[in-house]
């Protein structure tokens, strides 16, 4: 799929996620399966906060690791609390900073969440928080204070494995996370114990998906414009971790676009050109960045969440979510995600990484240092950008570094 002039589109006439996501839809107007994807990320929030009017559970959580399967087995359906960032914008900020106090310097996308609960405080919408220690101490602030202003919050401990945790201090830490999981069911349903039969068809389902995405992977090794940047983020970061609350819907759309790759045509002239890169970040709400990797003629073929372990179908389903987590790379220490960035830039011969993460995260801001380091020494060229979690087009000096980074990849 080559580039059309008629998708040109200059950053900065678009001020608004929604409006990245109808233009993405324009750019993909080839492919149903990539449309309803876009749709279904669009009205995640407001689908789900339909959903809870209409009497469906739901509650605001991270929306990742073990939490969507438990709690699509217990009727619950999961709403990542960070997908209200597309929905902020200054005026967001300035409610954090000034109502809540949070110093200026603090993270944008704690800042975006805590100002969306404020809005929607009194509103008759979600007000149920399923906080996660793992996240990070602004995170944790957020939670107990929002919890002051009559949300009803509850908060699982850190989940985290150290690089030399095996053996019984694993053992350890699984129990300990099954019991986590039970006292989170607890909260939610008032009884502490799951349905294994409905957890079950849930591990089996993320199995399957995992499954499903790697091929949708393998085949954009073949099609690298089909499925742009904003897409595959969308549908691999945050669809699925969660399906955007609507699992048959999702997995529908990700047959049909499994179906779509098979069936395309492959341009050579595609696959000469363009420049392989890895995405090493979370899901930047900064589309316009997406777009300048398209515009240059990048592809993100592999990302850091990319699917990599399978849940163990020969165990109790709670110990198979407890294990998946320590078993994966999201089990906290930043080698996992590493060595995951590593193996796709190998897989790939991607031709460059590109560390993005938020300004005011020192987290993620250490764990870029520690990638930078790595990929310099084997010689892969990185970029190391921050950016701002609420709307409008990113600035100008981070779009500029972008198509700087991959035009110099494309020279090289
Ligand atoms: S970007 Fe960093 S500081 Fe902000 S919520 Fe995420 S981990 Fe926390």
């Amino acid at each position: 799929m080559t580039k059309s002039l008629a998708y040109a589109l200059e950053p900065e006439d678009i001020n608004t996620q929604k409006e990245y996501i109808a233009y993405s839809k324009g750019v993909h107007s080839y492919s149903p399966a990539i449309n309803k994807l876009l749709d279904l990320s669009d009205d995640y929030v407001p689908g789900a906060e339909r959903a809870f009017k209409a009497g469906h559970p739901a509650v605001w959580c991270q929306a990742n690791n073990f939490v969507p399967p438990l709690l699509y087995s217990l009727g619950v359906i999961p709403v990542a609390a960070g997908e209200m960032g597309r929905y902020s914008a200054k005026e967001d900020m300035l409610i954090a900073e000034d109502i809540y106090q949070f110093p200026v310097e603090t993270c944008s996308m704690v800042k975006c969440v805590v100002a969306q609960w404020h809005k929607r405080i009194n509103s008759g919408t979600i007000n149920r928080i399923l906080a996660n220690s793992s996240g990070c101490e602004p995170y944790n602030m957020a939670w107990e204070i929002v919890k002051k202003h009559g949300y009803d919050v509850y908060s699982n401990e850190v989940i985290y494995r150290g690089p030399t945790v095996h053996g019984e201090r694993l053992e350890q830490l699984v129990k300990f996370t099954m019991e986590q999981m039970l006292d989170v069911a607890e909260w939610l349903t008032g009884r502490r114990e799951v349905d294994e039969e409905k957890l079950r068809i849930e591990v089996a389902r993320k199995n399957r998906l995992l499954t499903k995405l790697k091929k949708v992977l393998e085949l954009r090794r073949s099609h690298p414009f089909y499925m742009k940047s904003l897409a595959i983020i969308l549908t691999l970061n945050v669809g699925l971790a969660n399906y955007f609350g609507q699992p048959q819907a999702y997995e529908a759309a990700i047959d049909e676009l499994i179906s779509e790759l098979e069936n395309a045509p492959i341009n050579e002239k595609d696959l000469e050109t363009v420049i392989p890169l890895v995405w090493a970040g979370g899901t930047g709400q900064e589309f316009g960045i997406y777009e300048a990797i398209d515009q240059a003629g990048g592809a993100l073929l592999g990302l850091r969440s990319v699917p990599f372990r399978l849940y163990r179908e020969d165990v109790p389903p709670l110990e198979a979510l407890a294990r998946w987590i320590y078993d994966n790379s999201g089990a906290g220490a930043g080698v996992y995600a590493r060595n995951v960035l590593d193996s796709e830039v190998e897989r790939l011969k991607a031709k460059g990484v590109i560390l993005y993460g938020y300004i005011g995260c020192s987290y993620s801001t250490v764990n870029r240092e520690m990638f930078r380091k790595f990929f310099h020494a084997k010689g892969v060229a990185c970029v190391n950008l921050e950016g701002s979690f609420q709307t409008g087009a990113p600035t100008g000096q981070v779009l500029t570094r972008v198509k700087a980074f991959v035009e110099m990849l494309a020279a090289a």
